[in-house]
């Protein structure tokens, strides 16, 4: 278990969320996934889903308030562990609203990493990805063997396309990304200092591994 708190921020389809999920269960981590959380109100049909699914498929961000909202009840139910934060913050405030949730809790941020990456790179990577409906696990049809493409190794679910991994929808999601999130380094870099980036058009356990170097 590591008590470490780390923000992982980079493009749509930079492979953040599939690196999140690795640096959690190998350091010991709670993995909190924006995307994930919104993805399961979805699928639950919850009244948060439904609102937060038109913004989603359109590659939108969602509106603050209700980002706020989930993430703020999920912070407040960890006790003392550490944890990093997939796909949150994506705007300004966001991440000033996320300040003041942790200075309350007397929590400091340790690591603030950028993946970084191509939009060509990420158009092709985005349109062959995979995510198991049961377990959130992310794949690539690139990597899935032949006749194991749409089923999970991990669990047995059944792998799906996401809605919002079409081309056109990416390509905006990228341009949502360099608009609203970008800024979001420009606010770590002057409170903290500095993040690190991270090249993510590599090997993914190259990544992993580079990932881990640079945060112990
Ligand atoms: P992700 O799985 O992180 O790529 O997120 C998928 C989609 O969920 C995004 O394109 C947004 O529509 C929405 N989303 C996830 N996290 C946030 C956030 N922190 N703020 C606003 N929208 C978000």
């Amino acid at each position: 278990m590591s008590d470490l708190h780390i923000i992982i921020l980079g493009p749509p389809g930079s492979g953040k969320g599939t690196q999140a999920q690795r640096i959690a269960s190998g350091m010991g981590l709670k993995h909190l996934s924006t995307g994930d959380l919104l993805r399961d109100s979805v699928a639950d049909g919850k009244e948060l889903g439904t609102k937060a699914r038109a913004f989603m498929e359109r590659g939108l961000l969602v509106p603050d308030e209700i980002i706020l909202g989930l993430i703020k009840g999920e912070l407040a139910s960890l006790n003392g562990e550490g944890w990093i934060l997939d796909g949150f913050p994506r705007t300004q405030l966001q991440a000033e609203a996320l300040s003041e949730i942790l200075e309350e809790k007397g929590v400091d941020i340790d690591h603030i990493l950028l993946i970084d990456v191509d939009p060509d790179v990420v158009v092709r990577r985005v349109l062959g990805r995979r995510v198991c409906q049961d377990c959130n696990a992310v794949y690539n049809t690139a990597t899935l063997e032949e006749g194991k493409k749409e089923i999970c190794g991990k669990c047995g679910g059944r792998l799906v396309k996401r809605a919002d991994d079409e081309e056109d929808t990416i390509r905006r999601r990228f341009e949502v990304y360099k608009e609203q999130t970008s800024p979001v380094l420009g606010y770590y870099d002057k409170r903290y200092g500095g993040h690190i980036t991270i090249e993510g058009a590599g090997d993914i356990d190259e990544i992993t591994a580079e990932i881990i170097r640079k945060i112990k």
